[in-house]
């Protein structure tokens, strides 16, 4: 087996599982997620992830059916049904069914679904060569609205900037909020580095990503200064590096905005010491 579904703690396989078509996951977003990796089997700040979780919950008022130990339970015992040797892990809790209407009051009992598949990383080129990132069109989200701190199943901000980015040549979307100001990638933080200084922009219209918490903290054990302030896009072309964080990739570097070389257009010392620096961290003792 590879791919397993948890649908509240019972196991599918891929095909089987069945959630409502009445569900507000699936009729409006209303559903909130974590994705996690595994290193050598492990779950990679699992508690990061789960807490993080507990603050989308909390901003969309919906309240975690299970606590934080049964919902990493219910993830282990996915990641162990699917016996790949390293796994995606996408934890999903949505409002639950009930009569079709936006009142969130009509849903009744949320739903936990852990979807377990074999970790595909980037190929190495990505690490190799770098990235191209387009600055699009599309704005982030206004906290106001539907705040970006929450990570939840209405992604189709994200998913909009990341198609007009595709459709511009970017492997990623940077995303600037109403002000101008970078925000974050459809899907990852960013991060530029100007003079020996590691700069990621502020927790304001951003989802904390649990990578960018992990670099910032490396960044500073390895004697970098590494601070949160606002980005605007010029400060981009201006820089020596940047890099892109999530789980998933790690640290991506990036060598081209809008087809704009960055520094010489290859990925910078800075980035491969924090990535190694990374891997390091991640791989459990
Ligand atoms: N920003 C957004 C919008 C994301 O979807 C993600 C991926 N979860 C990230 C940043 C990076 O977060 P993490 O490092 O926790 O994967």
């Amino acid at each position: 087996m590879s791919t397993v579904v948890s649908i509240d703690g019972r196991l599918f396989p891929p095909g089987q599982p069945q959630i409502s078509v009445f569900d507000r996951g699936f009729l409006y977003g209303d559903s909130i997620y974590e994705v996690l990796r595994t290193y050598r089997g492990h779950l990679f700040e699992v508690e990061a992830h789960l807490a993080r979780l507990r603050g989308s919950a909390q901003l969309i008022g919906l309240t975690l059916p299970l606590p934080a130990e049964l919902l990493r339970t219910r993830m282990d015992d996915a990641v162990r049904a699917s016996r790949t040797s390293e796994s995606y892990v996408r934890l999903i809790v949505t409002r639950g069914e009930g009569e079709i209407g936006l009142d969130p009051a009509l849903a009744v009992d949320p739903h936990v679904i852990v979807i377990v598949r074999a970790l595909q990383p980037p190929p190495p080129e990505v690490y190799r060569d770098g990235v191209e990132v387009t600055v699009v069109d599309v704005r982030r989200n206004l906290r106001q609205a539907i705040d970006p701190a929450a990570k939840t199943g209405n992604y189709l901000n994200s998913v909009l900037a990341l198609r007009e980015a595709r459709a511009r040549g970017g492997y990623e979307a940077l995303m600037l909020d109403s002000l101008g100001r970078v925000t974050e990638g459809s899907s990852s933080n960013v991060f530029a580095v100007t003079g020996g200084k590691v700069v990621t922009p502020p927790l304001d219209g951003i989802l904390e990503g649990v990578t960018r918490r992990v670099v910032l903290d490396l960044a500073r054990d390895l004697g970098l200064t590494a601070t949160e302030a606002e980005l605007f896009p010029e400060e981009l072309f201006r820089a020596d590096e940047l890099f892109l964080t999530s789980t998933i990739r790690e640290l991506v570097p990036v060598v081209r905005v809008d087809g704009q070389a960055i520094a010489k257009g290859k990925p910078g010392p800075v980035t491969r010491r924090l990535l190694e620096a990374f891997r390091k961290r991640a791989e459990p003792d």
